[in-house]
């Protein structure tokens, strides 16, 4: 089971931060590859390569020109469309639906209609606006639960009750 994430309408100046962490997120709880659209940004590209290639992957960040032509050739490849929406219905409803392949759409600022009309399922996590971060983290968590095996990882973290272990695995 493979699942993706297409992140809308990237803007360098206000979405560094939250596309990257959309990326970490997705990474950290099983997804194995991260379109986004909007402005390209090698920077954002860049800082997850980084976290990939010290903590493992298998991890891909990709730039999107055309949604709409991606969204359909993931259909064709059999994926599932999820779009995650504060207006969605309620994601915990239709999980036992969601054993195929996943591309998960997250937004920015605002998405149009047609990425409603595209999805198989417009799902929300609470009906009250939040943020694609935490969308996407409690719904990947809630149906893979963490992620613990990641290839070619540089470094571990051990978690201790206090303090930082960090251990070397080259
Ligand atoms: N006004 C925007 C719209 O047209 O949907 C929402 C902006 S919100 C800051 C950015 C993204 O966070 C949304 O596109 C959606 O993917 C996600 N999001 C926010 N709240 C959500 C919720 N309660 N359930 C699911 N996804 C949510």
């Amino acid at each position: 089971m493979k699942i993706e994430i297409l992140r809308l309408n990237h803007r360098i100046s206000r979405d560094k931060r939250v596309s990257s962490h959309v990326g970490l997120t997705a990474r950290a709880f099983g997804a194995s590859k991260l379109y986004y659209s909007g402005q390209k940004d090698s920077n954002m590209e860049e800082s997850i390569k980084k976290i990939v290639d010290k903590f493992g992957g298998p991890f891909e960040i990709k730039y999107c020109d055309n949604e709409i032509k991606l969204i359909k050739e993931k259909k064709k490849e059999d994926f599932v469309i999820v779009h995650l929406t504060v207006y969605g219905k309620d994601f915990k409803e239709f999980k036992n639906k969601l054993d195929n392949n996943i591309l998960i759409i997250v937004g920015g600022e605002k998405v149009e209609p047609e990425f409603y009309e595209l999805s198989d399922y417009n799902l929300s996590v609470g009906n009250q606006p939040h943020s694609e971060i935490a969308a996407l983290g409690i719904f990947l968590y809630d149906l893979f639960g963490c992620k613990t095996k990641f290839n070619d990882a540089k470094v571990e973290i051990i978690g201790m009750e206090r303090g930082k272990l960090i251990k070397s695995l080259k």
